[in-house]
């Protein structure tokens, strides 16, 4: 199983604070399945910068680190970037970093709204050659209230990544409620763990699928872990048909 976003490169961000705490998640990792993990640390978030140089030079001494270690999991440079109206000059001054040098990047939004640019960045992304990957909507207020906003920029190209965790719950009701309405309107198209720790933001991939598969089916569980290996390859991703969410009304009828 590949794992696309992780925060397991010791302190460069909330992650990992140190060497022992990374190869404690990715012992973890291993033990969940995963062999192949893409290395995403904050960039732009609040206080962390990390540009594509340094995350690639540190992504090489944590993959020897593990095999010194004699841990099997291979670890791939990659950047969870904070969304903002500079990201394609990032991209022209290479600081944005896709997944493992492909197309695909990973984009988050605030945790409350979506930026009013989004659509024209998203554009101007795409037009350079980039798929974004938003991260994470389940967890963002606005698409939550109207994942119309979801919807439409998902039908103009962008992919979507649930979180392990919000499928399992961890996240409370709700989120993990509206992660299993996004699978169910084809508006997101990988899972992953966005792992920061083995405690309390751990990986739940193995426990995310096993959910997928008993309310989905086996199809889903191998739709999702083939577009990861997709997404690594560089290659293009299955997408069905996005379908709009329609608000769930209950009536009382007595
Ligand atoms: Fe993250």
């Amino acid at each position: 199983m590949i794992d696309l976003h992780s925060h397991i490169l010791p302190g460069v961000d909330d992650g990992a604070r140190n060497l022992s705490e990374s190869i404690n998640m990715a012992k973890r990792a291993v033990e969940q399945g995963i062999h192949t993990i893409v290395a995403t640390p904050h960039h732009l978030n609040n206080r962390y910068e990390n540009p594509k140089q340094t995350i690639i030079d540190r992504v090489k001494e944590l993959n020897k680190a593990l095999v010194e270690e004699k841990i099997d999991l291979n670890v791939l440079p990659g950047q969870e970037t904070r969304i903002n109206g500079e990201m394609v000059q990032g991209y022209e001054k290479d600081e944005i970093l896709p997944i493992d040098n492909t197309q695909y990047v990973l984009v988050e939004f605030s945790s409350s709204h979506v930026p009013r640019y989004t659509e024209k960045l998203f554009y101007d992304l795409q037009t350079k050659g980039l798929i974004p990957i938003i991260v994470h909507p389940e967890r963002n207020q606005e698409i939550i209230d109207r994942p119309d906003v979801l919807y439409k920029l998902v039908e103009k190209g962008a992919l979507t990544q649930v979180t392990a965790a919000s499928v399992c719950g961890d996240f409370g009701k709700k989120i993990k409620n509206f992660s299993l309405q996004l699978i169910e309107a084809n508006l997101t198209h990988f899972i992953a763990s966005d792992a920061h720790n083995t405690s309390n933001r751990t990986f739940k991939m193995r426990e995310a699928f096993d959910i997928v598969q008993a309310k989905y089916g086996n199809d889903l569980v191998y739709l999702f872990q083939e577009n990861a290996e997709l997404v690594i390859e560089g290659s293009h991703v299955y997408k069905e048909e996005p379908e709009r969410i329609k608000k769930k009304r209950f009536f009382n009828i007595f």
